[in-house]
């Protein structure tokens, strides 16, 4: 068993190694480097977000910026450890344009993107044994279970992906776009809602 673990840490580390390197699209050109998945192998929930953006394109892991330091403490708060979660995105290099100054403005990746970045997230989860994996927002969600799937209608649904399970729910980036600081604290509630549900869809 701690063999197998030692072989798919190994795997997936080596997967990472090898995506440093991918063309497959455009988006590697304008961006500083892949961000690969990060977390345990033998982790019981994965989380999968957009792509990675301006400040985890600057330090190469998955969710280190403003919406990752919402999503961290929201999983703090439903009763789950950030550090024994799996966390990737649906697409592995920033898309970004230029802002004001030196603002790099999130671009949303488009369908051929997704689709070439799919090879990468499918690698990660043939290596992954999740209980869970829960989709951040439409894209995510989207490249998972196809194009029919609605944030706004199915959040909270689990759906099957394959053998797995997918919970929808918001990406963490939504709730900082809130309109006013009352919709932030009523949207961050919805999204710990959905993450404790996680946690009882695991228990079971
Ligand atoms: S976004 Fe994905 S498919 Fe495109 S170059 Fe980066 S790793 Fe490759």
């Amino acid at each position: 068993m701690a063999d197998s673990v030692t072989k798919r840490r190994k795997a997936v580390e080596e997967l990472a190694d090898i995506a440093k390197s991918c063309t497959n699209c455009d988006l590697y050109k304008d961006a500083t480097q892949t961000v690969f998945g990060i977390g345990p192998v033998t982790a019981e929930l994965v989380l999968v977000g957009e792509q990675p953006g301006d400040e985890e394109d600057k330090q190469g892991e998955p969710f280190v910026g403003p919406a990752g330091k919402l999503l961290r403490s929201a999983l703090d708060e439903a009763g789950i450890d950030p550090d024994e979660v799996y966390m990737t995105n649906a697409v592995k290099h920033f898309k970004w344009k230029p802002g004001a100054g030196w603002r790099r403005l999130h671009q949303k990746p488009n369908r051929y993107e997704i689709e070439a970045c799919r090879p990468w997230l499918e690698g990660e989860f043939a290596l992954l044994r999740p209980r869970l994996i829960v989709g951040l927002g439409a894209t995510a969600c989207q490249a998972m279970l196809g194009s029919s799937i609605r944030v706004l209608t199915d959040r909270g649904k689990t759906f099957d992906w394959g053998e797995r399970q997918v919970l929808v729910t918001v990406h963490p980036s939504s709730i900082l776009r809130s309109r006013d600081e009352a919709s932030r604290q009523e949207n961050r509630r919805a999204f710990v809602a959905d993450l404790r549900d996680a946690v009882r869809i695991i228990a079971r």
